[in-house]
Order: structure tokens, then sequence, then C-alpha cells
């Protein structure tokens, strides 16, 4: 039986989740996370987590170190693209007078500005706003800042 054969054929012998912080997906112990999640990884990440699997590792707990890094750089990978939502730290009036130049950005009920310091203010319908670094945002809005600003 191939790895593919064998990942896909597992079923959920106990409660397991996806690996995506704040996912709660249950998927089958043999698998790292859930489809979506899985896939929003770097395919060198998927790779390094893939080729050091070890059918059964799930079952008797022994996953190589091999493994154990490449989850490692799949948890630190997550941390430093997603942006953490929901925004609710900062009252978006302490930094009005930070915001002096720059267009604004609105995907859905959020609205993003680049502030002066290359850093990315973000707010909600609310209100409520913080700062983040733009390496915080998804790739996609990262993408889009470098090319519109
Ligand atoms: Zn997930």
């Amino acid at each position: 039986m191939t790895k593919v054969d064998y990942v896909l054929n597992q079923p959920q012998t106990r409660p397991h989740h996806c690996h995506w912080p704040g996912c709660n997906r249950q998927v089958p112990p043999a698998m790292w996370g859930c489809r979506v999640h899985w896939f929003k990884l770097p395919k060198t990440i998927r790779d390094k987590i893939w080729k050091t699997f070890r059918p059964g590792q799930e079952k008797d707990w022994t996953p190589s170190a091999a493994y154990v890094e490449a989850a490692k750089e799949a948890q630190d990978w997550i941390a430093a693209h997603t942006c953490p939502m929901p925004i609710k730290r900062i009252p978006s009036k302490s930094i009005v007078n930070f915001v002096r130049t720059g267009k604004e950005l609105e995907i859905g009920r959020i609205t993003l500005r680049k502030l002066k310091d290359g850093s990315i203010w973000m707010e909600n319908a609310a209100g409520e706003g913080m700062q983040v670094a733009v390496e915080k945002l998804e790739l996609p809005l990262w993408r889009f800042f470098d090319e519109n600003f």
C-alpha cells in the first residue's frame, strides 16, 4: 500500500483536530490537518511533513525528529503569515494622528491602511483596530500592499 493510500484510508480512530491554530475540524490522526489548511501551507513545508511522516506514527506516538521539526516549521510559518483576527485590541482613535497618508483597502468589513512606518492598520466596522506588521497579513494581502502602495 502506498503512503497516499494509507493516509487517505485512515479512519477517525480518536478525536484529533486539524493542526492549524484555531481550526477545530476533526481529521483522521494520520492527517496533519483539514484540506483547506493543509493547502494553505507552502509546498516546501507540506513536502517536508509528507516525506517525514511514517505510516503508523500516529498510532504508536513515535514521530521522527525530522517530522517533529517539519511540524514545528509549519507552526512557525503560520504564526508569521497569518493575521491575528478578530481585531479587538486598540481603539482606533488612538492612532488617528498616525495615519497621515496612504490609501485604504476594504475587505469585507475590515479596512486596511498602510502606515508611514510600513506597518498596516486594520480596523473593523465597529471602529476597533490594531496595528500589524505587513508580514503578519495573509500572503495575498501582503502582495496587494507591495504592488499598490
Ligand atoms: Zn483546518
